[in-house]
């Protein structure tokens, strides 16, 4: 049986206490996770303090950032072996994986390399009250011992999204990946290892949320501050936490992210990038649509043409070919999907297509598969217009003006991302500029520059990451004057 260590101060810690690792196509065991407890989590924080106080923290940025491109490099020697862990923690199509998680998330190490080699700190000049002069500047010091706490959805691209940028400015990590998705993060401990990251640098502990790993490390005293990306209500607790210490926090949190679709849109490009944008990932995307607003002209043609697209996607295992879509990642979350679309069905909805789980045969039957789904007629005020479902599913409305586009689309506590479809620069300039959201794709989604910010507004989120933004969280920055 597969065994999945907690990874601390450079070695494979087993613990007692273990809980199975099951892969969503078929729930059958991948292996053993060792979850870790206040004495690993306490272990974690001491190496990776004696880390950015030692070997690690006197390294000069060069010598840095030559480790961040081995790093990346071992990953993509190892590409398969990542691709592997990923899709059976995950059950995503091979496709998608090995386009997007395995090579960004490679990829993290060597922008935050280049970002950090070339990150300037401001100066100024001054004159004094006694006539003479002064020069002022700044000086970036790492933040120190920094909690990482991800998500399942895209577990080693988004872990590295924050492990990436924290490393280049010279921090320590505890890592504590989703219970649901411990290989990659784990796997990571073997090549930091191979290209010679000092011990204590990257540290892994595996474990939950609450009274678990997850609870121990974000409480923990000895944690400078905590990066996180999950739900909005685990945000709030991880807060609570950092509040005892008054730490710094990031978050990237959850979304009811709105497409809007104007009737001057290329039809084709928004069809399939509706197509996308909701049920990409199976829907558990955190940029992903939910809620989609199409003008009235193209409405009734709209929601026909996405109704097709839906129903072509091939649903099946990662490495089936053509496959579109994969399952949900836990029987749990496919509970909580199926249980908003009974909602949907109780508040009235019109179901345009999907609404349950689709058959599947063999030992794909246990898997955690639903349909994508369509909605129509539901009033704003619905749960599945309210609230995250995380499932490929979305509401379809009409709406008449811009104004309204824009009312509608800002109707929400969340404010994480938007895609807009037009054919109008003015129009796409406008609404960019109403929706209160981190992040607007106009005529796209999911497209990204790494050095651009990212982060959600509202409920979605504190801080901005990406590019020189992530500095801001990663590095403490202090003034030096001096009177010349
Ligand atoms: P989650 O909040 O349930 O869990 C995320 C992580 O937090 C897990 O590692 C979990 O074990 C840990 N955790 C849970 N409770 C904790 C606690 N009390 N203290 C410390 N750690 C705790 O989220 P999830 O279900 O893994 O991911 C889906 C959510 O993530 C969705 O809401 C999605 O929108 C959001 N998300 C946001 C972004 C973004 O960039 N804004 C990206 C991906 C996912």
């Amino acid at each position: 049986m597969k065994q999945f260590h907690n990874f601390i101060n450079g070695e494979f810690i087993a613990t007692s206490k273990t809980f199975e690792n099951r892969a969503p196509v078929d729930n059958h065991v991948i292996g053993l996770v060792h979850e870790a407890g206040k004495a690993e989590v306490d272990a974690a924080v001491k190496a990776a303090r004696a880390a950015v106080t030692g070997e690690w923290g006197k390294l000069s940025v060069v010598k840095r950032v030559e480790l961040l491109y081995a790093v990346a490099d071992e990953i993509n020697n190892r590409f398969d072996e990542f691709l592997e862990a990923e899709l059976a923690d995950t059950g995503k199509p091979h496709s998608l994986a090995s386009h997007i998680d395995i090579p960004r998330g490679a990829a993290n190490f060597k922008v935050f390399a280049d970002i950090i080699k070339n990150a300037p700190t401001e100066s100024f000049q001054m004159t004094t009250p006694d006539g003479g002069t002064a020069i002022s500047y700044g000086v970036r010091s790492p933040l120190g011992v920094v909690a990482v706490v991800c998500p399942w959805n895209l577990p080693l691209l988004l872990m590295t999204w924050k492990v990436g940028p924290a490393l280049a400015c010279g921090n320590a990590v505890i890592v504590k990946p989703s219970e649901e998705t411990p290989a990659t993060a784990t796997l990571l401990g073997e090549v930091m290892n191979k290209v010679g990251i000092p011990k204590g640098v990257y540290n892994v502990v595996h474990g939950f949320g609450p009274n678990s790993a997850g609870e121990f490390l974000t409480s923990h005293p000895g944690v400078d501050g905590i990066t996180f990306t999950g739900e909005t209500r685990t945000g709030e607790a991880i807060m609570a936490a950092a509040a005892k210490g008054v730490r710094p926090v990031s978050f990237e949190l959850g979304g009811k992210n709105a497409g809007i679709v104007f009737a001057d849109a290329d039809f084709d490009k928004a069809v399939a990038g509706i197509t996308r944008s909701a049920f990409e990932n199976c829907g558990q995307v955190c940029l992903g649509t939910e809620r989609v607003y199409v003008q009235r002209p193209i409405f009734e043609k709209f929601v026909a043409a996405l109704k097709t697209k839906a129903e072509s996607l091939k649903i099946g295992a990662s490495h089936e070919a053509g496959v579109g879509m994969g399952p949900l990642i836990s029987a749990e979350h496919k509970e909580k999907v199926l249980s908003y679309y009974e909602k949907a069905r109780a508040e009235g909805a019109t179901v345009v297509t999907g609404g349950g789980s689709p058959t599947m045969t063999g030992d794909l039957a246990h898997g955690h598969w639903v349909q994508p789904t369509i909605w129509t007629g539901l009033p704003e005020t619905a749960s599945v217009i309210r609230e995250e479902i995380f499932g490929p599913c979305c509401h379809i409305a009409p709406f008449d003006t811009e104004e309204e586009a824009i009312a509608l689309a800002n109707d929400t506590p969340y404010g994480l991302a938007t895609t807009i479809w037009t054919s109008d620069l003015g129009t796409a300039n406008r609404m960019a500029a109403a929706v209160h959201v981190g992040l607007c794709w106009i005529n796209s989604w999911f497209l990204r520059d790494l050095r651009t910010p990212f982060g959600g507004s509202k409920s979605s989120g504190i801080g901005r990451e990406g590019g020189v933004h992530s500095l801001e969280f990663y590095t403490d920055l202090r003034n030096v004057m001096i009177k010349l």
